[in-house]
């Protein structure tokens, strides 16, 4: 999420040119820092049907940045962006797909659990691959905004989404996302992870638990798999919440990078589950 959206900012979003995914993988930490410095991570207070439980009136909605640090338990998830600018670059034939079906193939196949951060505009432009998606009983549903537009200021260059149309924007995404079915949760991740106390006010009222993670694979734009293998390997601990894309155009080696992570987390003795199970078998 972090690189991808450092590097769509200068290739997806304001201009055309890919460009090196070296500057962005260095820039993910500082705004990983940044935006988590916020309210302390908390875990999910929402009940089990995936129903927001009662708030406190004004509170702002936990962030989540990892689960527990003990036992075994890690939580790989996948962003799927789409952009104004991707949905024209779509359209002009300049790339395409913007779904990475082999990590579908493979996930099934293994029987991974795994959580997908969907954009409403991704799952309109394949509502086949958001149903497949939904369809697998180890994946969860979560909302990654509509047009992934940036919540706060000096978010990579992302377009940046009026105030006023902050809640309406996530709550447009829930409500393309329920028709699909499947395991629906409140789980929400700001595009960039960029969020501020305005934008984490903007969404409270929609009972989200706001997640980022601790573990940025780097996947956007690699030029190989192995150093996104490299990045979640070297990083990944208990508790972890792995982030990666399914952006295939704009993320092209996170497939083939996908098994030998599976193959280096069996043998740190680490499970991959959904982020409802990591955080506490709750679903957001
Ligand atoms: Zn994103």
């Amino acid at each position: 999420m972090l690189a991808f959206c450092a590097v769509l900012a200068l290739a997806g979003c304001g201009g055309t040119e890919a460009v090196p995914d070296a500057p962005a993988t260095s820039a993910p930490a500082e705004r990983g820092a940044r935006a988590s410095s916020g309210p302390p991570p908390v875990e999910s207070t929402h009940g089990p049907t995936g129903t927001p439980a009662p708030r406190r009136r004004g509170a702002l909605p936990p962030v989540v940045n990892h689960g527990p640090r003990t036992g075994t338990r890690v939580a790989l998830t996948f962003d799927a962006d789409m952009t104004d600018a991707m949905i024209a670059r779509l359209r002009r034939g300049e790339v395409s797909s913007y779904a990475n079906l082999p990590i579908l193939t493979l996930l099934e196949k293994r029987k991974v659990p795994a959580t997908f951060f969907v954009t409403g505009q991704w799952a309109e432009q394949y509502p086949q691959v958001t149903r497949r998606l939904a369809a697998n009983p180890r994946v969860e549903l979560a909302n990654h905004s509509y047009e992934h537009a940036a919540f706060t200021g000096d978010c990579y260059g992302l377009p940046r989404l009026p105030a006023d149309r902050m809640t309406a924007d996530v709550a447009r995404t829930f409500r393309v996302l329920e028709p699909f079915g499947g395991r629906q949760t409140r789980y929400f991740r700001f595009p960039g992870l960029c969020h501020d106390e305005a934008a984490l006010r903007a969404v409270a009222p929609l009972g989200v638990t706001v997640v980022d993670g601790d573990v940025v694979s780097g996947d956007p734009f690699a030029r190989s798999a192995a150093p996104v293998v490299q990045a979640v390997l070297s990083a990944v601990r208990p508790g972890s919440i792995v982030i990666m894309h399914v952006t295939e155009a704009n993320a092209q080696y996170t497939d083939e990078a996908l098994p030998l992570i599976l193959a280096g987390l069996q043998r740190r003795g680490l499970e991959p589950v959904t982020l409802s199970e990591l955080l506490g078998g709750q679903p957001g």
